[in-house]
């Protein structure tokens, strides 16, 4: 992939270049912990992450990689859905939002987000998000994943109100075998 290694780093690039530093993000999906511990990266000693996953396997890795990396102190790792994620934060109170859907790699394929709880944790995270701040989704489709989680995202996606949300919507034209889709909202 040239330049880039890997979908998540181009999808940390964005971020990196968009986001306010030093403020309130959350990782909605933590698996391995990559989003948390580029979160906890931009958060700095002055910010703050939330973290969330079903599994306690991603909780105990997550927690080793921040240890390792001197920012635990930095991230709450939380045991629960992200469709709960609204007990955990408030409206309007976050800058970054991230969801990278699917199953933890290495892990139970069974285990893995599904439509009808990634749309309703699509829902809340918009609410908990501020005004000027981001949402990111990596959205996984075919394999044991299939197709249903993906059509209901964009489906919801599609009929956000123009005047309230940005979204971008990436592909890689040129890939067969349903890559990655990468997916930007920005809240005006
Ligand atoms: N597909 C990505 C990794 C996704 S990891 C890749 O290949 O890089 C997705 C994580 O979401 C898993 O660790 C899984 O346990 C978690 N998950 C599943 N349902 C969830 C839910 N309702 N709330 C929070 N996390 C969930």
């Amino acid at each position: 992939m040239g330049e880039i290694e890997s979908i998540t780093e181009w999808c940390h690039e964005v971020i990196k270049s968009q986001a306010q530093a030093g403020g309130f993000y959350i990782d909605a999906t933590m698996g391995k912990g990559n989003d948390t511990l580029m979160l906890c990266r931009l958060a700095g000693n002055a910010g703050r992450v939330l973290a969330f996953d079903i599994q306690e396997e991603a909780l105990r890795i997550t927690e080793e990689r921040l240890k390792e990396q001197g920012m635990s102190h930095l991230a709450e790792l939380i045991l629960d859905g992200h469709e709960h994620m609204d007990r955990y934060a408030g409206a309007e109170s976050a800058d970054v939002i991230c969801f990278n859907f699917g199953y933890l790699p290495g892990g139970d394929h069974d285990i893995a987000t599904s439509a009808a709880t990634s749309a309703e944790a699509i829902k809340k995270g918009l609410k908990i998000l501020k005004s000027g701040g981001m949402m990111n989704l990596c959205i996984y489709s075919g394999g044991d994943t299939g197709f249903e989680e993906k059509e209901r995202i964009l489906e919801f996606l599609r009929k956000l109100p123009a005047r309230e949300y940005t979204v971008i919507v990436n592909e890689y034209y040129n890939r067969e075998n349903h890559p990655p889709m990468p997916v930007f909202v920005f809240k005006h």
